[in-house]
């Protein structure tokens, strides 16, 4: 297995948009990558790359969220799912599913799953074994198939933690799982030789088509079809309007009535909620910074980010002010968090000599005197000054001085529409 991304400070870029979840430690055992399978399925869930927790990304509607992991990584150890999910499936492959009911309207609720193996096998729920499942279990254990998988149904929201206790129980020898003292100094932590094997390699390189999902799921967070309606707004409803004496029996009489949708209220469509998109939005730009760079679909994939970033980033009003604003919060700060991922309107101001190749822009947020060091974008127009949308990973503070760093982010100044040129400001003459 080849080693990837050679740059020490994208090993220490740690949680997109973990400011919106301060639980998430900075310093937890490298453990939720190494237990996610590489499915498409994961690409709804969202893993800081050292966050012992992933999390789903849900769209309001209830719907069944899906987490395949990696048999061989989570056996002997715990996983704790807090969830409104009223079940939780566990599968191998299509032929075993091992059902638990967990709880109704809509509560949230953490239950525990341990999956021993070993001369004990059992499968724990809450701590207690199902007889009945007992040899289903066993079978689960003898199969092939290499992943496990959870469905939680009727879920909005989830967050599957990782037992870091159980996962140190097991002791080095085990491949696959990385244990990092909580007290490793941030740069042995960034050496990427506890990411060499399969699932590292690939969960920190990007593919074109990760990257498009991303962009895309973020753009359907903005605006999704409405489930109810399928997007007409409308709904057709059976109402009686009268009965009928027939013989002894009383016969209802219907007819078909036309309603506004209750769900997206008329408008067809739907929108996350800000904490949701953020969390969206935060993926995406994590995505951005560790696509491969030297894949044949990247350009294209750049492209359609490059226009998923002018339509919906900038074009959507309230996606603008949403991401701005949060970045603004964000960089007012002294002291940025690395890992933490910021958008902002910004001024472009200088355009530093490039670093080994890479380009260097120097820019000053929009309505607040700081000045930031967008280092190497991933996608960047060609301008000199004026107003831009930047987007990226804070990596580091600059000693002595106030800047901050970004890296592998994006900076651009598309032209504009003119509906949105009074949020977004025209685009400057050269
Ligand atoms: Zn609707």
């Amino acid at each position: 297995m080849k080693t990837v991304f050679h740059s020490r400070h994208i090993w220490r870029v740690v949680a997109a948009g973990c400011f919106l979840a301060a639980a998430v430690g900075l310093t937890a055992p490298l453990v939720a990558h190494e237990a996610l399978a590489l499915t498409e399925a994961n690409l709804r869930w969202h893993a800081p790359s050292k966050s012992i927790t992933v999390t789903f990304l849900g769209k309001q509607e209830k719907e069944t969220a899906v987490l395949d992991l990696r048999k061989a990584a989570v056996l002997d150890t715990e996983i704790s799912i807090q969830s409104d999910a009223t079940t939780i499936h566990l599968l191998s492959g299509k032929a075993i599913r091992m059902s638990f009911a967990v709880g109704k309207d809509s509560k949230t609720v953490t239950s525990r799953l341990k999956f021993a193996g070993g001369d004990k096998p059992a499968l724990l729920f809450n701590d207690k074994e199902d007889s009945a499942l007992h040899e289903k279990w066993i079978e689960v254990l003898a199969s092939k198939e290499p992943n496990l998988t959870i469905e939680l149904e009727n879920a909005t929201i989830a967050t599957v933690k990782f037992d870091p206790k159980s996962i140190e129980e097991m002791g080095e020898g085990v491949r696959g799982i990385a244990v990092e003292p909580a007290s490793a100094p941030p740069d042995s932590a960034a050496e990427p030789t506890a990411h060499t094997d399969a699932a590292g390699d690939l969960l920190h390189e990007i593919s074109p088509a990760q990257l498009r999902a991303s962009a895309a799921a973020f753009a359907s967070a903005v605006k999704h079809k409405c489930n109810k309606c399928l997007g007409k707004g409308k709904v057709v409803v059976k109402v009686q309007y009268a009965t009928r004496q027939e013989g002894q029996t009383i016969k209802k009489l219907f007819r078909d009535e036309t309603r506004t949708c209750e769900v997206c209220k008329g408008a067809g469509y739907l929108r996350a909620s800000d904490e949701s998109l953020y969390r969206s939005a935060a993926v995406f730009v994590r995505n951005l910074a560790e696509v491969k760079r030297d894949d044949p679909g990247t350009q294209d994939a750049l492209s359609s980010a490059y226009k998923m970033i002018t339509d919906v980033m900038i074009g959507d009003y309230k996606t603008w002010m949403l991401l701005t604003d949060t970045g603004k919060s964000i960089l007012v700060l002294p002291s940025a968090v690395e890992g933490t991922s910021v958008f902002s309107k910004v001024v472009v101001k200088r355009i530093l000599p490039k670093v080994a190749g890479k380009r260097q822009f120097i820019v000053e947020i929009d309505g607040i005197d700081k000045q930031v060091q967008v280092s190497d974008p991933v996608i960047a127009d060609e301008i000199e000054s004026g107003t831009a949308l930047m987007g990226g990973l804070i990596t580091a503070g600059k000693k002595g001085d106030a800047i901050t760093v970004l890296e592998r982010g994006f900076l651009i100044a598309p032209p504009i529409n003119h509906v949105y040129w009074w949020w977004y400001g025209p685009r400057p003459r050269r």
